[in-house]
Formats: C-alpha cells, sequence, structure tokens
C-alpha cells in the first residue's frame, strides 16, 4: 500500500475563477503590475478575472463629464453620483451580486482577514474614486463601504485597487506553490513573521544563525516563534497587544 504524503491533501483544486471588477476612469491601468509573477501567472491560467467598467463610458453630455465642481465651494472635482450610479447598475447587471467596496483613504482598514474574506467569495467590485472622491449620496444610497489602504492619500483608488486584489488573488487555490507557507506569514496569528535567511553560509562576516542550521526542526520552530514575537512587540505594540488578548483566551 502506498501512502500519499499530506502535500497530497492540499493540492490545489483548479476550480477557482474569482472575479475582480474595477469601475474606474482609467480602464488601460488594468491589469497592470497584476500581470506579473504568481499573480499573472495564476491570471494566464483563468484562476481569477480581471474586468474593467470604464466610468468614462457613463458620463453626461456630448463631452461625458464625469465630475462636477464641489457644492459649497472649495478645491477640486467630485465625481457625480448620477454617473457612478449608472456604472455601478451596469457592474451589477453584468456580473451579478458581488461584495462592494468604493476604495477611500476614510474607509475601513483593508487588512488580511479582510483579503482571507474576500478570497472566499466569488469576486469583488471596487469602485475607484480620484479627483476629491464620490458624491456622498451614492454612498449612502447603495450602502457601499469603503476600504482604505491606509493612512495616507493616493490621487485615485486604482493603485489601491491593485493592492486589494493582489493580497486577495495569491491566498486563491492554486496560486502560491507553497501552501504552507501561507500559514506562518504576517498578520496571520496576529504575529508579524519572523526574519528568513539563505545561502550563502556567511555574507560579508554576517553568519546565518547557527539554529538553523542544525537540523533540529523543533528548536527552529521555537526560535521562529521567539523572534515573530519580539518583533511584533517592538514594531507593533496594537498587534502585540491583540495576541496577546488572544492567546490569554485560548488558554481558557
Ligand atoms: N478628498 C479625499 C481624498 C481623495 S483622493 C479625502 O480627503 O478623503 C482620490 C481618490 O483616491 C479617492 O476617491 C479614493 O478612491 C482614492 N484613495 C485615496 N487614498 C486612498 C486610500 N488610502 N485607500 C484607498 N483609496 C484611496
Amino acid at each position: 500500500m502506498t501512502i500519499r504524503s499530506v502535500d497530497y491533501l492540499l493540492e490545489p483544486i483548479m476550480i477557482s475563477n474569482w472575479k475582480a471588477v474595477i469601475i474606474t476612469l482609467f480602464p488601460e491601468m488594468f491589469p497592470g503590475p497584476l500581470q506579473t509573477s504568481v499573480v499573472g501567472n495564476a491570471l494566464n491560467k483563468g484562476l481569477w478575472e480581471c474586468n474593467t467598467v470604464p466610468m468614462r463610458d457613463f458620463g453626461v453630455g456630448k463631452h461625458s463629464q464625469v465630475d462636477d465642481t464641489p457644492a459649497g465651494g472649495g478645491a477640486g472635482m467630485v465625481l457625480r453620483a448620477d454617473v457612478v450610479s449608472n456604472a455601478l447598475d451596469h457592474t451589477h447587471q453584468t456580473y451579478g451580486a458581488l461584495p462592494t467596496y468604493y476604495l477611500s483613504a476614510r474607509g475601513a482598514p483593508f487588512t488580511q482577514s479582510k483579503a482571507r474574506e474576500l478570497a472566499d467569495e466569488k469576486g469583488v467590485i471596487l469602485l475607484c474614486g480620484r479627483f476629491e472622491g464620490v458624491d456622498e449620496r451614492l454612498l449612502k444610497a447603495r450602502q457601499i463601504e469603503e476600504l482604505s489602504i491606509g493612512d495616507f492619500v493616493l490621487s485615485g483608488g486604482e493603485i489601491a485597487a491593485f493592492s486589494v486584489i493582489d493580497a486577495v488573488v495569491r491566498l486563491l487555490p492554486g496560486v502560491l506553490g507553497g501552501k504552507a507557507s501561507l500559514f506562518e506569514e504576517s498578520f496571520e496569528n496576529d504575529l508579524l513573521e519572523y526574519p528568513q535567511y539563505t545561502r550563502p553560509r556567511v555574507w560579508e562576516d554576517h553568519r546565518i544563525p547557527d539554529v538553523l542550521l542544525e537540523g533540529d526542526h523543533k528548536k527552529i520552530a521555537q526560535w521562529r516563534r521567539q523572534q515573530a514575537k519580539d518583533l511584533t512587540q517592538s514594531r507593533r505594540p496594537d498587534l502585540w497587544q491583540r495576541y496577546v488578548q488572544n492567546s490569554l483566551k485560548s488558554d481558557d
């Protein structure tokens, strides 16, 4: 009798056909950087789809206007509610009901757990703002959640969309080779990842830590765990606090 390794059980089932739909004034930006490396290979294999909806197609008047000056005055332009709603309704008719987010500096933080949540969906619709953003009435009326990739202001939602899609696609079945590596990464279990090393053993007088070369896997796992804890505690007190609270809970 042959005993198959546990890897067999982890073999990807190539059924994933996750749909990214990006509503944007600049569809030519996609797939852009998402054509490269593992995420690009997954696109070529059909593990995910990159669809764009050009917002300009829904503009009004003979100049296909999409924006107008802010009510109440002030700098910049605002994307019109009627234009964006037409683009959004068309997207829902074409691609069906998918979770829909407006990328926005004011949004809820995009996190690894959100990436995992989206990877379990059939896909996502991402609305990219430009200028000063989107008319608030559209967001309220269509109950669109806002998602931010960090506490800084980009000039448009497209670069945020790249980040969200990249983070989700690498979690889809069949995209990454080493499946086990996903469980040890930063933010899984609320810890940052331990330091990594590779050949040469000595580089500019710096040695790889001995413990990693001694082949004692239990000791290596302990060392890595301790390193992950130390790094998290010193660099990300917020994450560390969550980790401590969760490990207290699991001791109960
Ligand atoms: N006036 C807005 C910023 C507009 S920036 C404000 O102060 O909040 C233009 C567009 O870039 C936004 O509509 C949004 O789609 C995108 N954007 C900017 N920063 C972002 C961030 N941190 N995360 C996600 N999208 C962002």
